[in-house]
């Protein structure tokens, strides 16, 4: 037998090559372990998690029913549908939920995306959005940011008939910039019949103003909404999030999906989770006092920072690579932006007071600054 030329890549989906690789927040363990510090000391503020852990209400319910987690879940997950119609005003037919939101924009694109389509997003939008359109080897078209937030007028004219789907993060992960209601009404109302709205939602519970776009769906306009439960219910580790749309899309959506792909505890934990408003309130004033003492700390020290609606803050410290390393050194988890386009920046997620106070000291330190 001659010894195969013929490698792994030879064989693999050519659309896997240009694919590129996401490099996620660095765990604390991982972290604590390469630099040898203390677990306990290490504070991770890389992945908008919520500081206060999981809702209390979710941690009951999960404990509870772990004596039924020999069998599987209920693929359907037919009493979150129900909750989450009820609390939107939306039937349950018009849900699809995922193993993370992400997963759900997964779907949208096994469901809708083939190699001719065009996906227009913000050029430094939440970066699945690009991964995803590349993975079914459609083409993302990319639009400038204007003043770092999504600049609609802009994209609405990067739509063209190969235009498939428009995502829009509001607020937008890395920049933590929305767009006003008024706004993105009027945006999906103008977009053509054969382009897909996507509205991003993953912070919409940190808005006193959220944007509402179920009376646009009751007019049938193509539009899906994705929500999750990681970012304010403090689920992240679960994995549950979820889309919200027009009946008959989330009947290819649910297609398209692997029948049990929400686990039961994550179904448990969300639909507690939904229940717990004392804890949802609480982490939405800890977010505010916490965006609050990082906005305050770079403008006493003349740093340049990009004011946020989410539960995270862009700020400008030169060689954001490496502060980042240094910040690591030191038992703080940061995310550089380089990925992002955003080399001088490193994005922050909102801690509890004490997180806060340690990593603006060792920015303090690393930076120099007096
Ligand atoms: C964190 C985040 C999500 C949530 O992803 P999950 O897969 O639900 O954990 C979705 N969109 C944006 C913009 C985010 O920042």
């Amino acid at each position: 037998m001659p010894v195969a030329k013929l490698t792994y890549a030879d064989l693999a989906n050519p659309a896997i090559h240009r694919q590129p690789v996401y490099e996620p927040g660095r765990p604390i363990d991982v972290v604590a372990r390469e630099f040898g510090l203390d677990p306990k000391e290490t504070i991770k503020l890389a992945s908008n998690e919520n500081p206060l852990g999981a809702s209390p209400m979710a941690l009951a319910a999960v404990r509870d029913f772990l004596n039924q987690t020999h069998l599987y879940p209920d693929g359907g997950c037919y009493l979150l549908r129900e909750k989450l119609a009820q609390k939107l005003g939306l039937t349950p037919d018009q849900f699809v939920f995922g193993n993370g939101s992400n997963e759900v924009i997964e779907l949208v694109g096994h469901a809708f995306l083939m190699p001719q389509d065009e996906v227009v997003m913000g050029e430094q939008a939440f970066i699945v959005f690009k991964l995803i359109t590349l993975l079914f080897g459609a083409t993302p078209v990319e639009v400038p940011l204007r003043n770092f937030t999504h600049d609609l007028k802009a994209m609405g004219e990067a739509i063209t008939e190969k235009t498939k789907l428009v995502f829009l993060p509001s607020p937008n992960n890395p920049t933590g910039t929305i767009n006003e209601p008024a706004e993105v009404l009027d945006f999906a109302r103008s977009l053509p019949e054969h382009v897909i709205f996507g509205l991003d939602e993953a912070y919409c519970e940190y808005l006193d103003d959220p944007v509402d776009l179920c009376p646009l769906l009751a007019e049938g306009r193509k539009i899906i909404c994705f929500r999750t439960f990681s970012k304010i219910y403090g689920l992240a580790g679960f994995r549950l999030g979820y889309g919200y749309c027009g009946a008959d899309c989330a009947s290819l959506l649910n297609r398209v999906r692997e029948p049990f792909n929400v686990n039961s505890l994550a179904q448990a934990a969300a639909l507690a989770a939904l229940d717990d408003h004392p804890f949802v309130e609480q982490s939405r004033e800890v977010n505010r006092a916490g965006l609050r003492d990082l906005s305050g700390f770079c403008q006493n020290f003349k740093l340049d920072y990009i004011p946020s609606h989410g539960n995270f803050m862009l700020i400008k410290v030169g060689n954001g690579r490496e502060v980042f390393r240094k910040l690591q050194k030191v038992g703080v988890i940061v995310r550089p932006m380089e990925p992002y386009g955003l080399p001088e920046y490193v994005r922050i997620s909102v801690g509890r007071k004490a997180e806060n106070a340690r990593l603006c000291r060792e920015l303090h330190n690393v930076l120099g600054l007096s």
